[in-house]
């Protein structure tokens, strides 16, 4: 049976598991150990009983999606895997330590893949063990529902290996675009600064919260405001993709808002910490100010 490994988890690492093993692939999953992954895998469980409830799927199917996802203690496990998917925090000196651990049973013809949002495929490659068989493939959160892959191609990157992730995007169902290795590839490149941008607004007292939020939701007709997909996204994860983009291009244009970088030194990441800009604690999301 096809076997995919999963490195991370987390909100990405977790759906990418998830629509791996909805399209039919078994799935390895791993994180820092062996509890967390098992977390992961309950957070997955719940989602598929949420997809049951509104007979989205059957029982049948989400039973046997579950069944094809295996916790595993670490990347030790993945010699199996015919795809290593990374998708662990966004800081490149954690992404070269997974990686350096892949290479030690990563088998001959099998490609590791990293799920980055915006470290530079070409750099991470050098940390891969085999370049040629390094890529990008960026997906988007939540990953059950968001049809689009970013597929990044290193200078390395084969043929061999494009083909083999096109086909694996395509078993999922889900479209591929791709993007040269240049910094926030496409999407981030165009989200992050605007983002980046509500943050600065907020900072200098434009507006607040809710108003930032409405204006651009109705405003733009966005299907919500900047300040609440940041919280859904993840303030750590907005500051590093920030950041990249500021370090990688030199252009003040991408510098870091002041608040953001407060909000993170909190320890307000959004909803996965249950507060960012907006409070999740109640049962509806109150704005922080
Ligand atoms: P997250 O914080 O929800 O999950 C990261 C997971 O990585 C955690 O479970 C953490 O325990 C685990 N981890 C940390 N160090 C590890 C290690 N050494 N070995 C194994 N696991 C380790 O973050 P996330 O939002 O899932 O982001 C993961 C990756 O996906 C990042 O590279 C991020 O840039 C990228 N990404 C995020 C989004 C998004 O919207 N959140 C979208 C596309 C891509």
């Amino acid at each position: 049976m096809d076997t995919v490994g999963v490195v991370g988890a987390g909100q990405m690492g977790a759906g990418i598991a998830q629509v791996s093993a909805q399209a039919g692939y078994r799935v390895l999953l791993s994180d820092m150990n062996l509890a967390r992954a098992e977390a992961g895998k309950a957070g997955i469980a719940k989602q598929l009983d949420r997809a049951v409830t509104k007979e989205k799927i059957t029982a049948e199917a989400r039973d046997a999606a579950l069944a094809l996802i295996e916790p595993v203690e670490s990347v030790a496990a993945m010699g199996p895997a015919f795809l290593v998917i990374e998708a662990a925090t966004e800081r490149e000196e954690i992404k070269r330590a997974i990686f350096a651990e892949v290479g030690k049973v990563l088998s001959q013809h099998a490609v590791l893949a990293s799920n980055t949002s915006s470290i530079p495929i070409t750099r991470l490659a050098q940390a891969a063990p085999d370049a040629g068989r390094f890529v990008g493939v960026h997906f988007f959160n939540p990953v059950p529902v968001m049809g689009l892959i970013e597929l990044i191609r290193g200078l390395a990157t084969s043929d061999a290996t494009v083909a083999t992730v096109e086909a694996y995007a395509g078993r999922l169902g889900k479209q591929v675009v791709r993007a040269n290795d240049a910094p926030g590839f496409i999407v981030n490149r165009v989200l992050m600064p605007m983002l980046n941008e509500a943050c600065f607004a907020l900072g200098e007292g434009v507006a607040t919260i809710r108003d930032i939020d409405l204006a651009c939701q109705l405003g733009l007709n966005h299907p919500m405001g900047p300040l609440t997909l940041a919280d859904f996204i993840g303030l750590d994860t907005c500051l590093e993709i920030t950041r990249v983009l500021f370090e990688g291009t030199g252009d003040p244009k991408f510098r870091p808002a002041p608040v953001l970088v407060k909000y993170v030194e909190a320890g307000w990441f959004g909803r996965k910490t249950g507060r960012g800009f907006y409070d999740y604690s109640g049962p509806e999301p109150v704005p922080t100010r």
